[in-house]
């Protein structure tokens, strides 16, 4: 308790054994010699102070001994004013004073009123009437000092507080405030038998208005789209029905809002809502003369069946939000089963990944890329796979995702550049392998991550492989919202040395004019296009067609992916597509496989 007040450990310490002694003593004197009852009132303080003086040694933070202490302290002082008269009242100040340490004000004043009423009446028994006057006067003055002191400090605790609740830029709630509340409310929630309504917003291409307007505008659409939110729940101009209504909201992260509307009766009102919130944030925004649109997704969770914590509810309502963002024709979208089926397939491919990376369930597939007129193997694509079931049965194009998603996916492109590296200097050694190129697909998200570089270095240092023999294969959609240090990171890994393609090409409608400011060395069309070769529609194959030219206009290398007919194969030689990737030339095999099919390849060209 002493420490609580603000002195030091050994000092509290010392307090506690100096009180001690003379209370003790004090208290055995009473109850043997004089007055047994304030004898034993001292003794249940000493007691108390036993307890007070654990709680210091142990750093236990224990309010009730404070509180005890000070409850029987009042007694105490009530009787000694009974037997000592004056001297008894002069207790009154510090035990006043050190009700406002102990309580809150409203609770202290009350105490100190009661408190010291009592022991202006015991000392009306013993002392002149004149006298308790002129004491009562300066007992109330110190309780209207301590009040008021009290009181101010209040005030400043509080208005810190809401400054620690509120969010810098928009002055809504922020996420800590919001979680705590939203915790609260929930339970509340549950209690009466009500439902809450969770909206989970995400402003749509955001990074978009920050890169072309400015971060003063980013700024600004933020704080506008916050006040339209306030204003999309204020209770005015509604129906009495839902006047109960209540509301909080939240600037959750960046360019995402958190608004919880508690007292919900239907989905009926839930839609209202929704209605309302997505009427006001699709109005245009009017910032220094510019006149633009901003979407938004929501994800919507109800408490009770989409979630009992604050928490969960949360991550329902923001996976519902991701579910809205993929979709162009919806906006808005509620938590249902089918997404909460896809967080459980998410956790577990999850799960899976991290054993998979810790039990080395991971292994590499290759698959050749030949030249397009000669056949001959003139590279490699390495793809992953892993023993583990449950990644054996998503395979690559869901596993993958979900490793970006989690960040665990530089673990995985890490040990597939060491894996690469470690094959290549053994085909290397064979003699067989210097003139082949290593393709690696590496995650868009590495694109983010400046340690890459390093990282790779340090993996090269161990291997005699040159990175020249390396290409890397970036999907052309990660580049889409490329930005310097998108830009650096592609340099920095072309100047290493390594060789660069775009993958999946046609699918992110790179313009043209984009393509001579990457740094990338190779096109590899995407699958689609190739397999419309020979569709009846002459229109069908143009992309390839397109590309190609392209390729040819930017000294860029082509490699089509995915042939997988000799017609599609015989079209690509026609228009001088330099390299094929496929099924009908080769499945991904493994790394045996692949030095047979290298064997066989060379002989038969021989
Ligand atoms: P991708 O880079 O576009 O790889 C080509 C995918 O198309 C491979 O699927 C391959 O097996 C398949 N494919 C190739 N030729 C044909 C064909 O003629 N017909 C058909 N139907 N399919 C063909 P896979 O191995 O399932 O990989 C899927 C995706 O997963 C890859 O697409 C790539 O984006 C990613 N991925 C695979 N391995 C790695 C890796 O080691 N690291 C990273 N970061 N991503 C990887
Ligand atoms: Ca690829
Ligand atoms: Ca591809």
């Amino acid at each position: 308790m002493i420490v609580k007040l603000g002195f030091s450990k050994p000092l509290a310490i010392a307090m506690h054994i100096a009180a001690f002694v003379p209370i003790l003593v004090y208290g055995l004197h009473h109850i043997f010699n004089e007055v047994a009852l304030l004898g034993w009132l001292l003794l249940a303080n000493d007691l108390i102070l036993v307890f007070s003086f654990h709680a210091t040694l142990k750093d236990l933070d224990l309010d009730i001994y404070l509180k005890g202490f000070v409850m029987s302290m009042t007694v105490t002082i009530a009787v000694v004013c009974y037997y000592l008269g004056l001297r008894g009242v002069l207790f009154v100040f510090p035990l006043l004073t050190s009700y406002f340490y102990s309580f809150e004000y409203k609770t202290a004043l009350l105490f100190s009123v009661i408190a010291s009423a009592i022991c202006m009446l015991a000392a009306l028994n013993s002392i002149e009437p004149e006298m308790v006057a002129r004491i009562s006067v300066g007992v109330s003055l110190t309780i209207f000092f301590n009040a008021s002191f009290s009181a101010l400090l209040h005030k400043q605790n509080r208005s810190l507080q809401v400054e620690a609740d509120q969010d810098f830029l928009t002055g809504i709630s922020n996420r800590r405030s919001f979680n705590a509340c939203l915790q609260r409310e929930i339970a509340q929630a549950n209690k009466d038998g009500r439902f809450l309504a969770l909206f989970y917003i995400d402003l749509d291409d955001f990074k978009r208005i920050n890169d072309n307007y400015g971060h003063t505008v980013g700024d600004e659409v933020l704080k506008q789209a916050s006040q339209r939110l306030v204003n999309s729940v204020r209770s005015t101009d509604r129906m009495t029905s839902m006047d109960d209504e209540k509301s909080d909201i939240a600037r959750y992260a960046g360019d995402e809002f958190a608004l919880a509307v508690t007292h919900i009766n239907s989905i009926d009102q839930v839609n209202k809502i929704l209605d309302r919130i997505l009427e006001s944030l699709n109005k245009l925004y009017e910032i220094d003369n510019l006149v633009f649109k901003v979407g938004s997704s929501i994800g919507v969770a109800i408490s009770g069946s989409d979630g009992q914590s604050a928490e969960e509810l949360l991550k329902n309502a923001d996976a519902a939000m991701f579910v809205a963002k993929s979709n162009v024709n919806k906006q808005y979208q509620f938590f249902n089963e089918d997404i909460s089926n896809q967080i459980i397939v998410k956790q577990s491919i999850e799960k899976a990944i991290e054993d998979a990376l810790e039990k080395e369930e991971f292994f590499l597939v290759f698959m050749p890329m030949y030249e397009t007129n000669s056949l001959s193997i003139c590279g490699v694509e390495v793809l992953l796979r892993s023993t583990n079931p449950i990644l054996q049965k998503y395979g690559p194009d869901k596993f993958i995702p979900v490793a970006e998603q989690s960040g665990l996916i530089f673990d995985i492109d890490l040990w597939v550049i060491e894996s690469v590296l470690k094959k290549i200097e053994e085909i290397n050694q064979m003699g067989t392998g210097e003139k082949l190129l290593f393709c690696i697909n590496i995650s868009a998200s590495e694109l983010g991550n400046e340690r890459i570089i390093d990282d790779i270095k340090k993996i090269f240092e161990k291997y005699t492989v040159a990175p020249e023999q390396v290409e890397l294969e970036v999907t052309e959609t990660s580049l889409i919202n490329i930005d310097e240090k998108t830009i650096d990171i592609l340099n920095q890994l072309k100047s290493y040395g390594f060789r660069l393609s775009l993958d999946d090409f046609g699918t992110g409608y790179t313009a043209f004019n984009q393509l001579a400011s990457y740094p990338v060395d190779t096109l590899k069309v995407d699958r689609s296009f190739v397999n419309m070769i020979g569709n009846s529609s002459d229109s069908n194959s143009s992309m390839v067609n397109v590309v190609t030219l392209l390729a040819s206009l930017y000294e860029l290398e082509i490699v089509a992916e995915g042939v997988e007919t000799q017609e599609q194969l015989n079209y690509l030689r026609a228009i001088s597509c330099h390299y094929v990737q496929g099924y009908f030339l080769s499945k991904p095999v493994e790394w045996q496989h692949f030095l047979e099919l290298l064997a066989t390849n060379k002989t038969l060209l021989n």
